[in-house]
């Protein structure tokens, strides 16, 4: 007799939510978290050494809140416990001389004076073709580099089509694929499509509303995670610190080992990193060697608590700069304030890039150097520097093989940012559990 119907193995966002709904379908669930807290990289805390502040697992803004899946699974949560969301509103370049919107439609790009007219001509050409052939033909996956590298760019756009790249998939130009970059700027949305919806979708092009649905949740990330545990009915028992180190399945279902306790369930959902489960039970040696293939991008998060809130920052949405900084590397830095989360008439911004791992010996100094550059009057003000490293997502979306929810081992599903490619972060997570409710 098995103890439960599902063992959710992982506690972040995408756990969380797949423990939530299978529980208010009637399952009985378990959900066990190796780390002290629940949430994975959907929270918000206090760094230890700077009281009073707050500050979230990354800069975030919640993508397709309108029509995308946290929206299909607000009917699960408990009423008033769905976050409240403020509007994320406009994306700016930042420059020496300030902040330049950031183009989301075609006319708004051709008019974007960051670029040379010439360039600015020639990808749009790119862009509409490529629309134009995916409406026609469907898609037929490329890299960026390889439909922009026909043309000679100034570095200055090579530059901004890789740090488009990196913000959208956590990848160089030469790993993304052109489908992440239309999907993720909100031109073309992923899924089957017939040709009519395929050729009605370009008015996006004119008038790109969707990827306007975007917010941050009042009081945090974390809101998010607090409003799917605050849910939970009586038959879900999580338990954190909690390691899975092992997963066996014989005729009567799924034996589940933390280095204590063995439990015992019809069903497993793993939501910690598709590439780490053949280590944990025995998959086929193909899928496992496919798994192994997913690449993932890490990111450096620096925040900054300024004594005073600053002008430069007064504005609701967030920036990015991609040629100012020092390095011959195209980097990309992505900033976002966010005042509600620090103490009284103070202010915080939190500022991402993406990292290599095995060489990030000075990538805070640079990074800091870097926006006091563009800034100069934020060292003075600033009291609270905190870093994180972090992996954006559990794979990056390249041009490699993704995995699906359904896994070779019957009843074992995956669920989290490593196993469906739409859209980004927390609404991929959500994508996720929307596709195991299908199997359910
Ligand atoms: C800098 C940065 C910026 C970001 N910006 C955005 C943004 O703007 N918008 C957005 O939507 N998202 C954003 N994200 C991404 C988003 O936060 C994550 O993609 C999402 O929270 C991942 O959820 P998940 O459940 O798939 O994975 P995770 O949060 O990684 O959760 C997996 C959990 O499983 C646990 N676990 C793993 N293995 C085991 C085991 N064997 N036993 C028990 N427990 C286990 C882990 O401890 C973890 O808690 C950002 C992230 C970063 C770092």
């Amino acid at each position: 007799m098995s103890d439960y119907d599902t063992i959710v193995v992982g506690g972040g966002i995408s756990g969380l939510l797949s423990a939530l709904t299978l529980a208010k379908k009637g399952n009985s669930i378990l959900l066990l978290e190796k780390t002290d807290a629940l949430g994975g990289n959907c929270r918000t805390y206090e760094p230890l050494d700077f009281p009073g502040w707050r500050v979230d697992t990354g800069v975030h803004a919640i993508t397709e809140l309108l029509y995308g899946p946290l929206n299909q699974l607000k009917q699960y949560f408990d009423p008033g416990k769905f976050p409240i969301f403020r509007r994320h509103n406009d994306y700016y370049i930042r420059k020496k001389y300030g902040l330049e919107k950031f183009p989301s439609t075609l006319p708004s790009f051709l008019k974007m004076d960051a670029l040379p007219a010439k360039d600015r001509l020639m990808l749009a050409g790119d862009l509409l073709n490529t629309l134009i052939s995916r409406a026609i033909f469907g898609v037929k996956e490329k890299a960026v580099y390889d439909v922009i590298s026909k043309h000679e760019f100034s570095r200055k756009t090579m530059q901004f089509v890789d740090a488009l790249s990196y913000l959208l998939s956590g990848l160089s130009m030469k790993k993304t694929s052109v489908s992440r970059l239309l999907e993720g700027s909100g031109f073309s949305s992923c899924g089957k499509r017939g040709i009519i919806r395929r050729i009605m979708e370009m008015a996006k092009l004119f008038n790109n509303s969707g990827y306007r649905s975007q917010g941050y949740p009042l009081g945090g990330i974390q809101s998010i995670t607090d409003g799917v545990i605050g849910s939970f009915p009586k038959n879900v028992e999580y338990h954190t610190r909690q390691e899975v180190l092992k997963i066996e399945q014989d005729e009567k279902g799924f034996c589940v080992s933390t280095p204590e306790v063995d439990y015992f369930s019809d069903r497993v959902v793993y939501s910690g990193e598709v590439k780490r489960l053949p280590a944990i039970i025995e998959m086929p040696v193909k899928w496992s060697r496919q798994v192994k293939e997913l690449e993932q991008a890490t990111a450096m998060t620096v925040w900054l608590g300024l004594k005073e809130p600053m002008p430069e920052f007064n504005y609701n949405g967030s920036e990015v700069f991609f040629d100012v900084c020092d390095t011959d590397k195209e980097v990309f830095y992505w900033l976002m304030p966010v005042p509600e989360l620090s103490p009284r008439n103070k202010s915080l911004i939190g500022v991402s890039t993406i990292i290599d791992p095995k060489n990030c010996h000075d990538s805070k100094e640079k990074l800091l150097n870097t926006i006091y550059s563009l800034v100069p009057a934020l060292e003075k003000n600033t009291e609270m520097i905190h870093t994180q490293i972090m992996a954006p997502e559990k794979a990056a979306v390249s041009l490699n093989y993704f995995p699906s929810i359904k896994t070779p081992v019957n009843g074992l599903y995956v669920v989290g940012t490593d196993t469906d490619m739409r859209s980004m972060g927390i609404t991929r997570a959500g994508y996720s559990v929307l596709e195991l409710l299908k199997h359910y």
